[in-house]
């Protein structure tokens, strides 16, 4: 479960950015999955609860799909996809990813200072 150490790697982004701004606290969080970079949301979601919880606390956590582009084996038809298996829309087919979407990042980090 690689999700795990994504999480980890989130928390360590929070608390470099944390350590910047004296007195400031974690209000949100944002983190964007590419459709192809074979990240659960609900499981990377659930890692960051738990790997949060110490630490931080009372924030809101957005994790978000990033769709990509695929292109069908059969038919050719290039479509926006969020979430695999790619299957096209016009004949069913299984299509493979062609663009977008391969990464994972945080989009936003929000603190409040006091
Ligand atoms: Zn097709």
């Amino acid at each position: 479960m690689h999700e795990m150490s994504l999480a980890l790697e989130i928390k360590a982004i929070c608390e470099r950015e944390l350590a910047k701004l004296p007195e400031s606290r974690l209000t949100a969080l944002g983190v964007e999955v590419g459709a192809f970079s074979g990240v659960e949301v609900e499981t990377l979601q659930f890692c960051l609860e738990v790997v949060m919880s110490e630490g931080f606390d009372g924030f809101r956590c957005e994790v978000v799909r990033q769709p990509g582009t695929a292109a069908c084996l059969s038919c050719g038809l290039e479509f926006q996809v969020t979430q695999a298996p790619f299957e096209c829309p016009r004949c069913g087919a299984l299509a493979r990813g062609v663009s977008g979407g391969d990464s994972l990042h945080v989009s936003y980090i929000e603190v409040e200072c006091e």
